[in-house]
This record gives structure tokens, sequence and C-alpha cells, in this order.
């Protein structure tokens, strides 16, 4: 790894590519050309529209994607925490999760580019397919990087991936997850740049990468605004969405964030604790803005967890999308800087939060998303019953929330039946009904 590059025009931070102390080019050499590259085409086609190019993503994502996703009043969870509760529905966009946002976006920018060729990583496999998915609807040949433990629990995926039209490298190097994968991507952008972009599945990586995913993103926190605005005549209190890597995060509060009286609630996997086992090189969590430390990962300047000895310990959540151990660097920036609260919700509330909006307002969210409905449960649930012990900041969420909901939950159905046997949770269903 090299030093930071620097550019000295303008940001929101006075350089760009930083949010303040994070963000940056933490990258080899060899691949400063191909971010200068993405960085310029960046400018002329998303910034500027150049060609057209921000007019042909939106009739795509409204044609092929089925934006604009709704923004629901949610009655039955209004009634239960006693104030307004809207939900942003992005489980009903193609493929049931914002991500299709993104890659959409970023295989449309390789295409105006003249690449020829779609490189993606992908951990539980919900990117990869988005962006197979968005290869196929564009005629892009693309390639799935995905570790090999990866690979063999996650074969749904694989197929889906394969379905599309993609090929699915597997990788067998360390422990064959997603850290491994972005590194073999990383190295086959490095020798093939000329003809490939690299989808990044986040608000994360180097350079332009975090911006401009969020800017593909910016859609949902643009049409929240609009929405809110006419259903209930005006803007939020306060905004609740999950963090993994944080872009359905900043997707949803980019727009908000100029608004001081909206509060930005961005909830993260507490996991089965907070406490790190340094010896083990573990983190029963993925708590990354809530107890991470400053460090350097894929690319970028950004709150990590790390051991005593910077090195980067393994996450863990029950949502596979948010187990990561690192975080966008602009969410470390609003989070360092106060405008955004950073909370954790452990795998107990996420699973009473999926069960919750399931029984109550017939929508099954995906694990990712059952964190925001978890934190609304302890925020402003009922006293006594709360999931998760505590029962803190209930002033902080206002009269007026809305809660993005990222995606939907089936693909989750067959960890929620395994956690749920094992556990007392207050909204889920008996599961006796198997054992007859
Ligand atoms: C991947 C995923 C997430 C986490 O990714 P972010 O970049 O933090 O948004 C959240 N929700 C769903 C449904 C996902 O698939």
């Amino acid at each position: 790894m090299s030093m930071e590059h620097e550019h000295d025009d303008e940001s929101e931070s006075g350089r760009a590519g930083t949010f303040g102390d994070y963000g940056g080019q933490y990258v080899p050499e060899a691949l400063m050309p191909a971010l200068q590259e993405l960085e310029d085409a960046y400018e002329r086609y998303v910034l500027e529209n150049e060609d057209g190019f921000m007019d042909e993503f939106r009739e795509r994502m409204r044609d092929f994607g089925g934006r604009p996703t709704p923004l629901q009043r949610a009655d039955r969870l209004s009634e239960r925490y006693d104030r307004e509760i809207y939900l942003k529905r992005e489980d009903l966009l193609h493929g049931g999760a914002h991500k299709l946002n993104n890659a959409l976006g970023q295989v449309l920018l390789a295409k105006y580019m003249g690449k020829e060729r779609i490189i993606a990583e992908t951990g539980a496999g919900q990117h990869g397919t988005a962006t197979a998915m968005a290869a196929a609807h564009l005629d892009m040949p693309c390639e799935i990087y995905m570790g090999r433990t990866d690979v063999n629990r996650q074969r749904p995926n694989v197929y889906r991936m394969r379905m599309n039209g993609a090929d699915v490298n597997p990788v067998e190097a360390g422990s064959g997850t997603l850290k491994e994968a972005i590194n073999e991507t990383m190295r086959d952008w490095a020798t093939t740049v000329e003809r490939t972009h690299y989808v990044i599945g986040s608000v994360v990586g180097p350079h332009p990468f975090p911006k401009m995913v969020r800017d593909f993103q910016a859609v949902i926190g643009d049409e929240t605004r609009t929405q809110i605005r006419e259903q209930a005549g005006r803007l939020p209190d306060s905004v609740v969405a999950c963090a993994g890597g944080g872009s359905n995060t900043m997707g949803t509060f980019h727009a908000f964030v100029p608004d001081d009286e909206v509060a930005l609630h961005a909830v993260e996997a507490g996991g089965s604790s907070l406490e790190i086992d340094e010896d083990a090189g573990l983190a029963p969590n993925s708590a990354t803005l809530s107890t991470g430390t400053d460090g350097v990962l894929h690319g970028a300047m950004t709150k990590l967890l790390q051991g005593t000895d910077g090195q980067i310990v393994e996450s863990h959540s029950v949502s596979a999308g948010l187990d990561y151990a690192g975080v966008g660097p602009e969410l470390s920036h609003l989070v360092e800087t106060g405008r955004v609260v950073p909370a954790t919700v452990d795998d107990e509330a996420a699973l009473d939060g999926f069960h919750r909006l399931s029984r109550l307002e017939g929508i099954i969210p995906a694990l990712e998303s059952s964190h925001a409905l978890g934190y609304l449960e302890r925020a402003a649930g009922p006293a006594g019953e709360t999931a998760g012990g505590q029962r803190p900041r209930d002033e902080d969420l206002g009269d007026l929330v809305v809660v993005n909901v990222s995606g939907r939950g089936d693909k989750d159905l067959e960890t929620v039946l395994e956690e749920t046997e094992t556990r007392d949770l207050e909204a889920a269903p008996d599961v006796e009904v198997f054992d007859g």
C-alpha cells in the first residue's frame, strides 16, 4: 500500500475524496490511473449528466428497477409507538433491496466509459446478485469473486448469479470470506484496468467510490424527502437506517444532512456482544461506528474493528449484509461531527424486529433492515417490553419518523428459523408446528 494521494480541488471538506479525516486513496500505485479515470467519468457523467447519462440511469431505474419506491405510513407501528411511522419501501425495488441502485449505476457508467467487462466481490451474495442482474440487463460480461466458504454456504445466491450469466470465481485463500474476495478482485482490477470496471458494493473503498455510490443511492432520500412532505406535510423529526458499509444509510440520509432539525440514526449490528476478543481476533458484532477506531481498510481511512496491533478482527452479525469490519468514511465523519447518531441493536432485538414488522404490517424485512426496526422498538416501544434491555433516547425520535426498509427478508428465512428455535422471542410465532 502506498501513500495517500491528495487533490486540492473542492469537496465538502476541502480536499477531494475526503470527509474530514476520513476517506482518501490508500491503494497500490498501479490502481491510481484507474481511480483517476473513474473520478473523471463520475464527474462528467454523474455530476454533469454528460451524454444524458443520468437521464438514462433514471429511466432504467424506473422501468427495470421499479422506482420510485413507495413511502408507506405504517398504521399499526404508528399505533404501537404512539407517533407517525413511515416506511421507505426499498424492499420493493427489483431484486428485493436497495443494492440495485448502485449496481445498475456503476454498470451503466462502465458502459459509458467504454469498459468491456465487469468484476465485483460479494460476501453473502446480495451485491454479486445485484451486479449480475445489472450486467445481464445491460449485456456486459461479469465475473464475481466470492470466498470458498461463502460459495458453499450461499448456494442459492451463487446459482442466481450464474443464471444471470455471471461467472462466479471461488477464492480459496484465508478464511474464504469477503475479505479475501475483495483482495482478489483488487488484484484482478490492477492487471485489467483498461477494459474492466470494479463495481464496489457499498460506500466504501478509495475515492471516488464512497461519493459515487452515495450519489447512486441518494435517490432513496431524495424520493423520501418529497414523499414525506406530500404525505405528512413536513420533514420528519428523525430518519432511521441500518448500517453495514452504509450505502442504504448514506443513500437515505444524504438529502437530509443539511436539515439540522432532522435527526439521523444509523443502526449497526450489535451481534451477541459489544466486547472484542483480542486473543481470538474476533468481534462478536459489526458495530464499527459505535466501537471502532481509526485505520485504513480497503483503500480508505475510516472507523474499523481492529485489535490494539491494528490487525482487522473478524466481525459477526446474524445478518450477513451487516457483517463487515469497516464502514463508509463519510459516515465515520458524520458520526465524528455529531450529525449522525450511531446506535447498536443486537441479534436478538433484530430478530424481534423481523417478526414484529411481519406480524404487524405484513412486510417481511431483511435481517439487515430488521436492525432499524429493532431500534424503533427499543427507543419507542412500550416500557417494560423492550427487546435488548435498555430504553434510551425516546425523545430523540420525535413525532414523525421515517425508517428505511432496505430490503425484503425472504432470503433470510432459513437463518431466522434456525435462530428462532433457540430463543424466546416476543414477536415470533411458535415453531413447534414442525415437531409433530
Ligand atoms: C447489503 C445490505 C445492507 C447493508 O449494506 P449497506 O451498504 O450498509 O446498505 C442493508 N440492507 C440490505 C437489505 C442489504 O442487502
